[in-house]
C-alpha cells in the first residue's frame, strides 16, 4: 500500500515538473538561492610565465565537438538535439549500483550522470546518518518526449498556458545528459521527501553545500532569472564538472555568466581555480572557426568541453 502511494506521488511529482519548472516554470517556489559561499576558493585570471616553454600539442576540433562536454549551455536561446548524445543513455534502473530511486519506469538519464549522482548519494549517506537516496524525477528527455508533452498540452490548455511554462523543443537541459530533477526518498519509511520539504531540510542544506565538490550547481536560483529565462527551481541540478562548480558557487553565477566571463580567457591567459581539496586548475578558452578548430593544449592532464555556441573550454589540472 505504502508502496503505491509512493508511486503516485511520483508520478504526481514528475507531471508537475514536466509542466513546471523544468519545461519553463511555475512561478510558486519560495525565493531559491544557492548557498552562500565561504569556502576558501582562490581565483585569478593570469599570464603563465612559463607558457612559453610549457610542452604544448596541437588537437583539432570539429563541429560536432562544439555540442560536446560538460560545459554546454541550453537555454530558451541556446539549441540543443537530443540525439547528440543518445549513445551516452541508459536509464536509472538498468545503470543503477545503488538503490537510486526512479520517478517513472525506466527513467531515461546519461550513464556517467548516474554514476555521480550516486557517487554524491553514498557521501550524503555517510555525513547525514540516514538511509536516505536520491529520487530522480527526471533527467534526460528525447525531442519526442518533449513534443508529446508541448502537443499535449497545448491542446488542453493553448498557446498562452504553454508559452508561460512549457520549454520549446530543443530550449531544454533535459535534452542534455546533464541535468536532473532531485527529491529524496527515505529507504525507511518509503517516504518521498521534495526538495523544499520540511522533512528534506538536513539532506537538502547538504545538498546545496556540497553539490560543487562533485561538479553540480544548482541551476535555476531567484536571483538569476533574468539571466537564465526559467523560474527558479529548487529540484533542478546541473553537472558542469569541478572546478567550474567551485567557482560559479564561489561567486553566486549563472552558468550563463560564467561561460560569458571565461571568454576573456586564452591559452596565454587563463582563470586558475584553487579548490578547497587543494587541487589546482587553470581555464581557457578557444573561439570555434568554421570546420575545424586548432585548439593548442598542454600535454598532461586536461579536458575539453563545447559551450554548443561559439567555442571551446579547456580546463588543465595543474596539481
Ligand atoms: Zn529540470
Amino acid at each position: 500500500m505504502r508502496y503505491t502511494v509512493s508511486r503516485f506521488i511520483s508520478l504526481l511529482l514528475t507531471l508537475l515538473l514536466l509542466l513546471s519548472g523544468c519545461s519553463g516554470g511555475e512561478p510558486s517556489e519560495p525565493p531559491v538561492s544557492a548557498v552562500p559561499s565561504d569556502f576558501p576558493i582562490e581565483t585569478s585570471v593570469i599570464s603563465l610565465p612559463d607558457v612559453s616553454t610549457e610542452q604544448t600539442e596541437t588537437i583539432v576540433l570539429t563541429d560536432e565537438d562544439l555540442h560536446k562536454g560538460d560545459l554546454l549551455l541550453v537555454n530558451r536561446n541556446v539549441y540543443y538535439d537530443a540525439s547528440l548524445c543518445a549513445d551516452e543513455v541508459t536509464s536509472v534502473r538498468e545503470g543503477r549500483t545503488t538503490q537510486i530511486q526512479e520517478g517513472t519506469y525506466q527513467l531515461p538519464i546519461g550513464k556517467a550522470l548516474l554514476s555521480r549522482l550516486e557517487t554524491m548519494q553514498a557521501d550524503l549517506q555517510s555525513a547525514t546518518s540516514a538511509d536516505i537516496v536520491f529520487l530522480v524525477n527526471d533527467s534526460y528527455r528525447t525531442m519526442d518526449a518533449q513534443q508529446a508533452v508541448y502537443d499535449d498540452l497545448l491542446e488542453q490548455y493553448g498557446q498562452a498556458y504553454v508559452d508561460q511554462y512549457v520549454a520549446p523543443v530543443g530550449r531544454s537541459e533535459h535534452h542534455t545528459v546533464l541535468a536532473a530533477d532531485l527529491s529524496f526518498y527515505d529507504l525507511s519509511s518509503g517516504a518521498i521527501l521534495a526538495t523544499t520539504s520540511d522533512g528534506a531540510a538536513p539532506y537538502y542544506a547538504w545538498l546545496l553545500e556540497n553539490c560543487r565538490k562533485y561538479g553540480f550547481i544548482l541551476r535555476y536560483t531567484t536571483e538569476k532569472e533574468a539571466i537564465t529565462g526559467y523560474s527558479a527551481e529548487s529540484w533542478h541540478f546541473r553537472y558542469v564538472g569541478v572546478p567550474h562548480a567551485d567557482y560559479i558557487a564561489a561567486h553566486s553565477l549563472a552558468l550563463e555568466e560564467y561561460l560569458e566571463q571565461l571568454k576573456s580567457t586564452s591559452f596565454e591567459s587563463r582563470l586558475t581555480i584553487q579548490t578547497d581539496r587543494g587541487e589546482r586548475y587553470s581555464v581557457y578558452y578557444v573561439p570555434a572557426s568554421s570546420g575545424e578548430t586548432a585548439v593548442r593544449v598542454p600535454k598532461g592532464d586536461y579536458t575539453v568541453s563545447g559551450n554548443n555556441v561559439d567555442g571551446f573550454i579547456v580546463t588543465v589540472r595543474e596539481e
